[in-house]
């Protein structure tokens, strides 16, 4: 019988308040299922959970991680699950049952209920889970790899392919590449036969987005990211533009745009409002629409994908969950290439 586990515990807002402790072992409610934790990928919104937390509805203390790969520990009858058994899991407890869920759209769910943000998250030896969100993974699964694929590759998956699909043969800039997010797009866009263009403020991550296929890429540090992007497409601008720094990058992106072009955004890190320039939107008929996760079917569609071998995220550096202040230093710094993952040891 499992009574204590191990677990990141955000008793207090700040880095301080982050403490590794020992808390019981979650007990499923009906429905759900039990994960052995074995990895557990990295986000900025973990940062945004541990030193801010506004808008975002829970109550402290709270397991932090919003993503995670394992094992099955437990399940309920009927759920097809099987102790032992790899797993990943989809973040978000949706309700099921409003508009939005009977769409498949659950990203929109009115009760959301997302694991390390509203619920327990998942950096801990256990998490407890709705069955219906364990997406089941071959026994060769490599679960370092799967603990990352969810919150990158999902949200990347939808921004490209949601609304307004890239399709082979566009280009699509990607807004300061290295965030899990951003190299996700990298990945997925290339593989889709588009054109790929990167900003960052680091030579070594352009580089490193060029070795792994971008076309070209511009320090926004040193040069002006627009005027360069316009130049790299023969004038005409970038069919896409994938941003999630907001106010600071703004301008820039819509200026990269080619006339009819559309700019998704999934964050806002830098603020939140930039200057609309709307002349520019109308005249140019650009699109702006927002983009945060993606569905169950999407998410079935990437496992499926990453199962047969065709999709691997980028990892940047792991660590054990004892070194899980660490980590979010990392985090914190923005020198990560890929993401960072946490993983929780037997
Ligand atoms: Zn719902």
């Amino acid at each position: 019988m499992l009574h204590g586990m191990k677990a990141a515990l955000l008793e207090t807002r700040g880095p301080e308040g982050l403490k590794l402790r020992d808390v019981p072992v979650p007990v499923p409610h009906a429905g759900e299922a039990l994960l052995r934790v074995h990895a557990v990928g990295l986000n900025r919104v973990d940062l945004y959970m541990r030193d801010v937390g506004v808008g975002i509805t829970h109550a402290l203390p709270i397991v932090q991680g919003v993503e995670a790969a394992g094992v099955v520990a437990s399940a309920p009858e009927g759920s097809g699950l099987r102790v032992g058994q790899k797993a990943v899991l989809y973040s978000n407890a949706f309700c099921g049952r409003c508009r939005y869920c009977m769409a498949g759209d659950q990203p929109l769910c009115l009760h959301s209920d997302i694991m390390g943000e509203h619920r327990h998250g998942a950096l801990a030896e256990f998490v407890a889970m709705p069955a219906s969100c364990f997406v089941p993974l071959p026994d060769d699964a490599d679960l370092v790899a799967a603990g990352a694929l969810m919150t990158g590759h999902l949200t990347a998956w939808r921004m490209l392919f949601g609304k307004r699909a890239l399709r082979a043969g566009e280009s699509v800039l990607i807004v300061g590449i290295g965030g899990g997010v951003a190299v996700a797009c990298l990945q997925l866009a290339l593989r889709a036969g588009a054109r790929v263009y990167v900003t960052s403020s680091s030579d070594a991550k352009v580089a490193r987005a060029i070795a792994l296929g971008a076309s070209g890429g511009v320090n926004y540090r040193s040069d002006k990211v627009a005027a360069r992007v316009l130049e790299m497409t023969g004038g005409e601008g970038v069919d896409m533009v994938i941003d999630s720094v907001g106010q600071a990058s703004w301008a820039d992106s819509l200026k990269s745009l080619r006339r009819g072009g559309r700019l998704v955004t999934c964050g806002a890190t830098t603020g939140s409002n930039p200057g609309a320039d709307i002349q520019r939107l109308f005249i140019r008929q650009l699109e702006i629409y927002g983009s945060t996760g993606g569905s169950m079917e999407e998410f079935r569609q990437l496992v499926a994908l990453f199962a047969r071998g065709e999709i691997r995220p980028v990892i940047d550096r792991q660590y054990t969950l004892d070194e899980v202040h660490a980590a979010f230093d990392r985090l914190h710094a923005s020198e990560q290439f890929g993401k960072i993952v946490v993983t929780v040891p037997t």
